[in-house]
């Protein structure tokens, strides 16, 4: 018999045909295999029990980067062909979006990196089908080595005989190099001849390197040297931010935070997050890599390079981004060298150039489940189903905090890497570049932009600017709303709590702590959290104290004596009054700040979420008392409650816990009362894993279906997606 099967999903450039021909050969069937615009197509011909062997083993042993979706076969009139072949696409077959996620070295590739034997020994740059760089060397389409920064390499009779053997490892694998005719590392000033090792000596001795990975530089410097850590804080003006680590293996990751099963698998997934696990008191770190934070970032090696250095080193090191203060993080040569210079003692760098600035990615598990805080290396630009299907192509562009942009076409978006905060005109830059990138790349020609509804926002302005597109303006909320919907497949209604730190709302105040009710095409407020002034505006974002100056005032109570002494209390506390220059909020944001201020965790931040960070970090874990929250989200008794134990001397981290508890609390009883089927959490706030944990806890022992963002931030990086989705379903 002869069966054509049709294979959707991620399956070019990920080794699938090469994987057909080897199973199919082994079968004895015979036939072809090709890649046209929608996957790949095989034809198989053998005896009937062959043949359904083949189709059994076709998606259970795929290669490991491939995602089948769809398996479609139908039987075809044999034709009487021998042998297997692998043929070329059909002219303009080739798709736009064989492009795949950068991925971990695999177990192969890292076996010949350590073989004294092999010919690809220590070679920094080794990859092949199953592992190595791809979206961040990405030019152009189609997905071919002259369309990535390979180009400039032309391999050798030895890496070109492996590209052209279908049953080589390395076949079509696009980056694939040796040290014969691939990249070379080099650590300036210095002409060793094996550049890793020679980092790695410098590195032990306690110099800061500027280190260039897969997605861009990063500063390294031994975890466990307070001289070197303490160094590359104050010259990187980073003043609290906690550090991500790098450790050379499970097992030395183990040594520095308690990881359970969720974690593990995280750590060691193709994606390579960061991920943030509770550090053990015992960690061998310095004291500034996370002051007073009760967890670490941790990651383990993803690229070669790393791999060898991290063994070469023998210690954990701090691999933070390479940048100062809040600029982006540098990944061309030559502004690496110009604004890494005052902060880096020597360079680690090479000669593949990085086409797009990606992030690593950074994972927190809550519950055993993962819950993406920052999506970008290993994640993007892997697409994401809708719920619904997209009758025109759509741009979404975001908000403006840990700006992330989205296309979307048919049942399909594509959400970019973290672009950062839209506040300069670097991150614009690169929020422009990545827009139009993402358009080749997936062949996306946006005739519906949507966008966020606040007036003053760089992304908003950019959706303003194209002409000749139909422009869908989404409320801030509604987008975290339907961005959880859409994730989770959802398109009927349901109730969400939605908290965070600032959106704008429809009716032109702050908004931040709201219970939405609605779907993908619209939405209802149906509660949110008793508004109070912020005052000065954004100043109160800033500091903390100000919002504990608007709740204690609201509540009518008078704030802790150490606050009110401070230098412009007064002043704060008129415009709390008047509402001069200070808008009303909503927001939960806000009321954390308040609680971190009024219990003297944080009057001041020097990063968005701080305060909120620390007050969930105080928390006693063992307790659970609560406070009263008043009906219909009123957190004016919270807040006296709060400031009566602080009179009575009691402890900071009691104090969180009962105000995390009764926030959980309130906020299951609110929407219980709504009587809802199905629950959304989210908002940046709901990256809280306290908050989070308790309030799921309580709607599921109520019977509620709870969803949760997993595979996309909580946060404002998930905007853009909620945004594609509402287009989708309304335009
Ligand atoms: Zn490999
Ligand atoms: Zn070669």
């Amino acid at each position: 018999m002869r069966v054509r099967a049709r294979v959707e999903g991620t399956v070019q450039g990920v080794g699938f045909r090469p994987y057909v021909y080897r199973l199919a050969s082994e079968l004895g069937c015979s036939g072809h295999v090709l890649n046209d615009a929608r996957g790949v197509v095989v034809e198989v011909e053998a005896d009937t029990k062959s043949v359904e062997r083949f189709l059994a083993r076709l998606p259970a042993e795929a290669p490991p980067l491939a995602r089948i979706e769809r398996v479609a076969a139908e039987s075809v009139p044999v034709t009487g062909e021998t042998g297997f072949a692998i043929r070329a696409s059909p002219p303009g077959g080739e798709p736009s979006a064989a492009v795949t996620a950068d991925t971990a070295t695999c177990a192969e590739c890292l076996e010949e990196l350590f073989d004294p034997a092999d010919r690809r020994h220590r070679y920094p740059f080794v990859n092949c089908t199953n592992c190595g760089p791809r979206f961040t060397i990405v030019r152009g389409v189609p997905y071919d080595r002259p369309l990535t920064t390979m180009a400039g390499f032309t391999m050798c009779p030895a890496c070109a005989a492996e590209y052209e053997n279908p049953l080589d490892r390395r076949f079509h694998a696009q980056p694939n190099a040796c040290p014969e005719c691939g990249p070379r590392a080099r650590l300036v000033g210095s002409d060793a001849e094996d550049a890793v090792a020679a980092a790695a000596s410098v590195l032990r001795d306690g110099a800061i390197l500027a280190v260039k990975g897969v997605g861009g530089y990063h500063l390294a410097c031994r975890a466990d040297d307070e001289a070197a850590v303490a160094a590359l804080r104050a010259r990187k003006h980073r003043e609290d931010k906690p550090f991500a680590l790098m450790a050379p293996t499970v097992v030395a990751a183990r040594a520095l935070v308690a990881l359970g099963p969720a974690e593990e698998d995280l750590l060691v997934s193709g994606a390579r997050p960061i991920v943030l696990a509770p550090r053990r008191p015992d960690a061998p770190v310095a004291a500034a890599v996370a002051p007073g934070a009760p967890e670490l970032g941790v990651m383990l090696p993803y690229s070669p390079l790393h791999h060898l250095l991290l063994a070469d080193v023998g210690a954990p090191l701090v691999l933070t981004s390479g940048n100062v203060s809040d600029e982006p993080i540098a990944y061309t040569d030559d502004d690496a060298l110009e604004r890494l210079a005052p902060i880096a003692d020597g360079f680690l760098v090479h000669d593949r150039p990085i086409q797009t600035r990606t992030d690593d990615s950074v994972v927190r598990v809550v519950d055993e489940r993962p819950l993406v805080l920052r999506r970008s290396r290993g994640y993007v630009p892997d697409s994401i189903g809708l719920p619904v299907t997209a009758r025109r192509h759509v741009l979404a562009c975001g908000a403006e905090l840990k700006s992330t942009f989205c296309v979307a076409k048919g049942a399909r978006a594509w959400v970019g890497h973290h672009i950062g905060d839209l506040q300069n005109y670097e991150t614009l830059r690169s929020f422009v570049a990545g827009v139009a990138h993402f358009e080749a790349l997936f062949a996306v020609k946006p005739e519906v932009v949507a966008h966020d509804l606040h007036p003053e926002y760089l992304s908003t302005k950019v959706a303003l600017e194209r002409d000749g597109v139909d422009l869908v303006g989404v409320q801030h909320h509604h987008a975290h709303l339907a961005a959880c919907l859409a994730e989770h497949g959802e398109t009927g209604q349901a109730l969400g709590a939605i908290y965070d730190g600032t959106g704008y709302g429809t009716d032109g105040t702050v908004w931040g702590g709201e219970l939405l009710r609605g779907d993908l095409c619209g939405f209802e407020r149906v509660g949110s959290l008793f508004a109070v002034r912020m005052p000065g505006g954004e100043a109160a974002i800033r500091q903390p104290w100000r919002m504990a100056c608007a709740w204690t005032q609201a509540a009518g109570v008078e704030a802790p004596a150490a606050l009110a002494a401070r230098p412009g209390w007064d002043e704060v506390s008129a415009l709390a009054r008047t509402g001069v220059a200070s808008p009303l909020t909503s927001s939960v944001g806000r009321l954390f700040d308040a609680v971190a201020a009024l219990c003297g965790l944080r009057s001041e931040i020097t990063y968005e979420g701080q305060a909120a960070i620390e007050l969930e970090a105080a928390c006693d874990a063992a307790e659970r008392g609560a406070y009263a929250f008043g009906p219909a989200l009123d957190a004016r008794p919270t807040v006296a409650a709060v400031v009566d134990d602080i009179a009575r001397g009691t402890d900071a981290g009691v104090i969180a816990a009962r105000f995390h508890n009764a926030l959980a609390a309130a906020t299951a009883r609110a929407l219980l009362e709504r009587g809802p089927d199905t629950v959304v959490l989210s908002g940046g706030v709901f990256a809280n894993r306290r908050l989070l944990s308790r309030t799921r806890a309580l709607l599921g022992e109520a019977g509620v279906r709870v969803l949760v963002p997993e595979r996309l931030p909580p946060g404002d990086g998930g905007i853009s997606y909620g945004q594609a989705a509402v287009a989708a379903a309304s335009a």
